[in-house]
């Protein structure tokens, strides 16, 4: 018997968890619903294989969704094996494709020093030859055709492959011209995008027999998380590379494929046993990470989608404290009330990065942060990417084009920053000049300088900034990257450009770019640091300890919590408008799904805030609550309303479902104003109708969290009049009278 199997690692594990773990040899799929553990089989599976020496670690491709998924699971499966992974190819899909295609790039006309771009300079990029090619592109956007080539890329479409059909509505026609302009265009920058990798990738494949039997010797186990929201490029790529072997194991849930929108296809998961007949598949039903209401939330949320496979989250954990439904009056209070309960909770022992706030839209965390910066609770937002900053894009602008000097897109993004008089009559002259001759940027520079077009100042400042150039190339090879980038940054004024600025702002930018260098250091050279980049671009950022995290719903994918926080549970946010109008059931179906996502983030306190006003395009607007607040057992729900009834603005009155449930006329205002097609709204202005059958301070619920100066925390479970029936959490039944008791909300 392998060591691992007597690793605590593996003992602690289920009976079908374990399975999964020893079964290392064929298909394997597990499909099992959230905080089943998963990712956690796949891990421990890792280390199995390593340990087994079954195969060297080298010949092992696992694939996590994200980059910081992936970072968290070899840290995982180095504490489990005890030494460092790093020959174990882990990563994202776009991560492995990129490495993949740096060992072949000759083969798809790239060089290996290839660049990554960016969404943005992919869509300006798009800009130029759309501009140039005459069409209109205030009607057909730039960025809605960088959408539709990604869409087609998702689809392993090349221009060739993408037919008249697919494009018929799109530039009139035109769609499949720029397509393939915008590829010949990033092949002579040697750049690609982020589809390409996954595209070229499968065209060496195809093309190249050879190449792939090498493959097919180097990898022979597969690990996959998250498989339901592969698209079908990632399905092909996988199929490809599995075929020799088949030793593939996928883990996945369809209840949580969230990325329908960019592609993915829940189908993959579910014909996994057509594409492997020899498949096996496990599945996981205990719930180890939430409570019992969290998990009846999620479960009835989920019971209304019909296209599902139809699974229920079991738990042997308690059933915890209730949900909390808060309803506001706008988002400013949302806000305010959400950071008072963080504060709450952190002076009763919760850390802040044990927290989160999950919103559906990304604008949607703008007040969280004027809120949290305002009262001082540290936070980071996921997804606002420190890489995205002007000052670090400016940065790696100019090392890109010190990697590659072909580079034009960082060229022409960097040439007069600073102000250096090289104005848009010079940059329209070199880009003239560079696509009459089919050059670049900087080739283009440097002939127009041998020539006498510019006028003699503007060619003495570019003289020298050509030269520059050339020479902090040849410095590359000499001093550290490091020393290279303060260098660049000093030389080239843009240091002091900053320091002129005076300002507070421009401060921050000086620290930043000290930042950006100490990230650089934790690579070899500035080619590894700078595709590192192109890639955290892609989406997604770690949050620092000692944090409350801001993201969307879509990032939170595969993360845990103590305390989960979903704000905005209205309609037309959430579930939001736009994917009902473009996909109706399905993308309807899609947002519930993204809900259940939500809910499972928690372990132990789920927080979930409707606001009665909104504002939209700068006018204020009543919102209907989300059509997931009717879904959620209310059982498990309390509710709070805000209201005026103690002369106190925000105070809150709080309705209990365990009893009130059953008086459905009298039900609570979002059930209420549903049920009348009253829009919330109008229920504030009388906050206090019928609120009194229902919000009664003297009452003490069934269920109710309260606690005993002596006896501690309990559970009410009967009472009469002033005495009560306490099920205390350490102290056990008691019988108490109620003045001696105080609520916990
Ligand atoms: P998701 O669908 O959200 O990605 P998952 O199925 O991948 O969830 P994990 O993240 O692997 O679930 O596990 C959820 C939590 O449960 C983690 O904290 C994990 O450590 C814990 N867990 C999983 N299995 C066990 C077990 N057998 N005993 C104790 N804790 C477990
Ligand atoms: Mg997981």
């Amino acid at each position: 018997m392998n060591q691992f199997l007597n690793n605590k690692a593996f003992l602690e594990l289920n009976e079908n968890q374990k399975l999964a773990v020893k079964t290392l040899n064929g298909p394997l799929l597990v499909l099992s619903g959230a905080g089943t553990g998963k990712t956690r089989v796949l891990t421990a599976r890792l280390a199995n294989l390593i340990y087994s020496r079954i195969t060297n670690p080298w010949n092992i491709l696992a694939v996590t969704f994200t980059n910081k998924a992936a970072r968290e699971m070899k840290f995982r499966l180095e504490n489990l094996i005890g030494q460092p992974a790093n020959s174990v190819f882990l990563g994202t899909f776009h991560s492995i494709a990129a490495k993949i295609l740096r060992e072949n790039a000759e083969l798809v006309g790239l060089n290996s020093n290839y660049t990554i771009i960016t969404p943005d300079d992919q869509v300006r990029l798009l800009k130029q030859i759309m501009v140039d090619a005459n069409i209109d592109i205030k009607k057909f956007t730039p960025k809605s055709m960088s959408n539709l080539i990604a869409s087609w890329k998702d689809r392993a479409y090349r221009p060739k492959d993408v037919s008249i059909s697919n494009n018929i509505n799109f530039a009139n026609g035109k769609g499949i011209d720029i397509y393939k302009m915008y590829q010949q265009r990033l092949i002579t920058l040697n750049s690609v995008d982020f589809g390409d990798l996954l595209l070229f990738n499968l065209t060496i494949f195809r093309d190249h027999p050879d190449i792939l039997e090498r493959y097919y010797t180097k990898l022979s186990y597969f690990l996959v998380d998250e498989y339901q929201d592969t698209n079908t490029i990632q399905y092909m790529w996988l199929k490809i590379l599995a075929s020799k072997t088949e030793n593939i194991c996928c883990v996945g849930d369809d209840d949580q494929s969230i990325y329908g929108w960019r592609g993915a296809e829940v189908g993959n998961i579910l014909r996994f046993e057509k594409d492997y007949p020899s498949a096996k598949v496990i599945k996981l039903e205990e719930n180890y990470r939430s409570t019992g209401r969290i998990l009846e939330a999620a479960n009835s949320i989920i019971l209304n989608n019909k296209e599902r496979l139809g699974k229920n989250l079991k738990t042997s954990s308690d059933l915890g404290e209730k949900i909390a439904l808060f309803s506001v009056w706008d988002g400013m209070e949302e806000a305010k009330k959400t950071s008072n309960e963080i504060e709450n909770l952190y002076s009763n022992g919760f850390r802040y990065d044990q927290m989160a706030v999950l919103v559906r839209a990304g604008h949607q965390t703008r007040y969280f942060e004027e809120r949290f910066i305002e009262i001082g609770i540290p936070y980071k937002v996921i997804g606002a990417k420190f890489y995205e900053r002007q000052e670090i894009r400016d940065a790696l602008a100019y090392l890109r084009v010190v990697q590659q000097p072909n580079d034009d897109l960082a060229l022409e993004r960097i040439i007069n920053v600073p102000k250096r008089g090289l104005g848009a009559s010079t940059i329209n002259m070199i880009h003239t000049h560079a696509k009459k001759n089919k050059i670049s940027y900087f080739l283009a520079s440097q002939e127009l300088l041998m020539t006498d077009e510019l006028r003699p100042n503007v060619k003495k400042v570019l003289q020298n900034l050509i030269n520059q150039f050339l020479n902090w190339n040849r410095q590359n090879k000499d001093i550290s990257h490091t020393d290279l980038a303060l260098k660049i940054l000093d030389e080239s004024g843009y240091i002091a450009y900053w320091q002129n600025e005076n300002s507070i702002e421009g401060e921050g930018r000086l620290e930043n770019l000290k930042e950006l260098v100490n990230a650089m250091s934790g690579f070899e050279n500035l080619a590894g640091f700078l595709e590192h980049i192109s890639l955290v671009m892609d989406g997604d950022n770690e949050a620092e300890a000692g944090e409350v995290s801001l993201m969307t719903l879509h990032a939170a994918k595969g993360l845990e919590f103590e305390v989960v926080f979903l704000p905005g549970w209205e309609e037309g946010i959430f579930p939001s408008q736009r994917s009902i109008d473009e996909t109706g059931l399905a993308g309807l179906e899609e947002e519930r799904r993204l809900a259940y996502v939500g809910i499972t983030r928690a372990k132990k306190r789920l927080f979930v805030t409707f606001a009665a006003n909104r504002q939209v395009h700068g006018l204020w607007q009543g919102s209907i609550p989300s059509r997931f607040i009717s879904e959620l057992p209310k059982n498990h729900l309390i509710e709070y309303i805000e209201g005026n009834l103690g002369g106190d603005a925000f105070s809150y009155n709080q309705i209990d479902f365990g009893v009130s449930h059953d008086k459905g006329a009298y039900g609570p205002g979002f059930f209420r104003a549903k049920q009348t097609g009253i829009k919330a709204i109008d229920l504030y202005k009388k906050p206090t109708v019928g609120h009194s059958d229902l919000v009664n301070n003297n009452n003490f619920n069934n269920g109710q969290r309260v606690f005993h100066q002596k006896f501690g925390m309990g559970h009410v479970i009967s009472s009469d009049g002033d005495k009560l029936n306490i099920n205390f959490d350490k102290a056990g039944e008691k019988k108490v009278v109620s003045s001696f008791i105080k609520i916990i909300e």
